[in-house]
């Protein structure tokens, strides 16, 4: 499979009756009918996604549009929001985010830990629980779509709320949880998050105990490498086989450090 088009080797379905096309040079703009209505992809019709761009949402979420053809390839049935398809592209990853030549610390890529510069990570950009985008390490997203799948195969939707962070908005979290500000949770110092260095994955578990996803993850996420790290966070999730391993053999799914 394609880790960073994970969207190429699938089919999707239409799943909205008002799937209405975009016009190609202008993909804020639908193509319009002679009757005065606009065109759409009938619902249920099932599509294969060739090409993906987002438009970027600034302060609301981006918008991720796809170019659709019929499940052979051979009618081009033209551009319209992956929000019209089912599962809206949930998890599908959607492109590597190369580090630029010559990108320093505090660049979109550059990995830390323990307060250190690590080097530069290749990352992947992937649809979020709230269909804005996130970044996670190219060498994870194996692990995350096993994972994924696995769950799905139970019944079960795992998506991701948070994945890598670039310096800068390591600060900026940390920043507005010293401050206090409404909306921001409990962030380490820059340079000190795990979200820095391509390991942890914040899920989507509201809740905690008794919420189906994570009464799943409690139960299987090890299996795939992945355990608890931090005391009071369920859905912080980290990447990390050998400490999985540990978890999965003392049969339990967090590190002998979490505390609740
Ligand atoms: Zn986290």
């Amino acid at each position: 499979m394609s880790f960073a088009e994970s969207y190429r080797d699938k089919t999707f379905v239409v799943d909205d009756a008002d799937a209405r096309i975009r016009r190609d040079d202008d993909l804020m703009a639908f193509v319009p009918t002679a009757g005065g209505t606009f065109q759409t992809i009938t619902k249920g019709t099932e599509v294969k996604v060739v090409e993906v761009r987002v438009a970027e949402g600034g302060s609301k979420s981006s918008i991720v549009f796809c170019r659709a053809t019929s499940t052979d390839g051979s009618r081009v049935l033209g551009w319209t929001s992956t929000r019209n398809l089912a599962g809206k592209f949930m998890n599908e990853t959607i492109g590597l985010v190369q580090p630029e030549p010559g990108a320093g610390r505090f660049g979109p890529n550059a990995a830390w830990s323990n307060g250190e510069y690590l080097g530069q990570l290749e990352l992947v950009a992937v649809v979020d629980s709230r269909l804005d985008i996130e970044r996670l390490a190219l060498n994870t997203i194996g692990a995350y779509a096993a994972l994924v799948a696995a769950a799905a195969r139970n019944g079960i939707q795992v998506t991701l709320n948070s994945g890598f962070r670039s310096y800068p908005e390591q600060k900026h979290l940390h920043e507005g949880f010293v401050r206090g500000l409404p909306g921001f949770n409990t962030a380490a110092k820059p340079g000190f998050s795990k979200h820095q260095n391509g390991i942890a994955f914040d899920l989507s578990v509201a809740g905690g105990d008794g919420n189906p996803t994570y009464e799943w993850l409690k139960r299987h996420a090890t299996t795939f490498g992945f355990v608890r790290t931090v005391s009071r966070e369920p859905w912080h999730w980290e990447f990390d086989e050998p400490k999985a391993q540990v978890a999965l053999a003392a049969g339990t799914f967090k590190t002998s450090t979490v505390t609740a």
